[in-house]
C-alpha cells in the first residue's frame, strides 16, 4: 500500500492532448466548474472535444443569488441561462438529462446508465468524470456517479474509457460523516494554474449559487485573480483548501467500473 511519501509517485498525470474526448455527468448546473472546471478548459484548449452532462437543471436550489436574482419560480430559466455562459467560458459543450432536481437517486438506475451510456458512446468519450458514488455528499451526486459507473460497465472492456470519480472531501465530507481518509489520496492531479481564471470565471457564471461564496472572500482575495491583498487577515486551512481547488489543482480518484459502487 502506497503511504503519504509516495504519493508523487502513484500520482497518475491527466495528458489533455492524448484525449479524444471527454465527458463530464455530474448532476447540477455547476458541479461541473467547481470539480473539474480547469481540466475541461484544458481538453478544450487542447482541441478535444469536451462536453458536460448535466443531470437536472438545479431548480430545486436554495440559492438564489445575493443580491436575489431568482425566485422558486424562475431559478431553472437562470440557472440554464448561467450554465450556458459557464460552458461559453470553459468552451465546452453542455447537454442536460432533464432529470428532476433532488430526485436523481429514484430514478431507476439501470435505465439511467444507458442513457448516460449513449452518450459515452456517441461522444467517444476516452474519459468521463463523475462523482464517487457513496463519497459525493449529496443524494444525487452519490446517484449520478452510481449510474455513471453502471454505464462504463455496460460497455465491452475494450469499449470502456477511463473513469475517474469526484470525492467531496474536507469539511463538506467531514459534516456528512465520510472520512476521506478511508478514500486515500486520489490517484490523479491535473494541474490547473494556466487556466484558473477560466475556472473562476466559469464559477462566476453560476451567479445565482456563487455569489455568496465569492463575497465572503471579498476582503480575503483579489475576487478576479483570488490573490491575496496585501494586509488581508490570514485565511484559515479550510479556505485556503478552497483557493487551492480553484486555482492550483483539479484531483480524482480512477474508479473500477466492475467494482461494487457504495450504493450495490
Ligand atoms: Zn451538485
Amino acid at each position: 500500500m502506497p503511504n503519504a511519501v509516495d504519493v508523487d509517485q502513484t500520482t497518475q498525470a491527466f495528458v489533455p492532448q492524448e484525449q479524444e474526448a471527454l465527458l463530464v455527468v455530474l448532476p447540477h448546473p455547476d458541479d461541473e466548474s467547481f470539480s473539474s472546471g480547469g481540466t475541461l478548459s484544458l481538453c478544450a484548449d487542447a482541441g478535444v472535444p469536451a462536453t458536460y452532462l448535466c443531470g437536472t437543471y438545479g431548480d430545486m436550489g436554495r440559492r438564489m443569488g445575493n443580491p436575489p436574482v431568482a425566485n422558486r419560480e424562475s431559478l431553472r430559466d437562470v440557472r440554464v441561462v448561467e450554465m450556458r455562459a459557464a460552458a461559453e467560458v470553459l468552451g465546452i459543450a453542455v447537454e442536460f438529462l432533464g432529470l428532476r432536481d433532488k430526485c436523481v437517486e429514484f430514478e431507476d438506475a439501470d435505465d439511467l446508465a444507458a442513457r448516460i451510456a449513449s452518450y459515452v458512446t456517441t461522444k467517444k468519450a476516452s474519459t468521463v468524470i463523475t462523482f464517487y458514488p457513496g463519497f459525493g455528499v449529496h443524494p444525487d451526486h452519490d446517484a449520478i456517479g452510481h449510474a455513471t459507473v453502471l454505464a462504463v460497465r455496460s460497455l465491452p472492456p475494450r469499449e470502456r474509457p477511463l473513469l475517474l470519480g469526484v470525492a467531496v472531501t474536507g469539511a463538506d465530507a467531514a459534516r456528512a460523516g465520510l472520512d476521506g481518509a478511508k478514500l486515500g489520496e486520489p490517484e490523479v492531479t491535473v494541474d490547473i494554474s494556466a487556466v484558473y481564471k477560466r475556472k473562476i470565471a466559469a464559477l462566476k457564471a453560476h451567479n445565482s449559487q456563487t455569489a455568496t461564496m465569492f463575497a465572503q472572500w471579498v476582503n480575503v482575495w483579489d475576487p478576479e485573480t483570488l490573490e491575496e491583498l496585501p494586509g488581508a487577515p490570514e485565511p484559515d486551512a479550510q479556505t485556503i483548501a478552497w483557493r487551492d481547488r480553484l486555482t492550483k489543482r483539479e484531483r480524482f480518484y480512477v474508479l473500477d467500473p466492475d467494482a461494487r459502487t457504495l450504493r450495490e
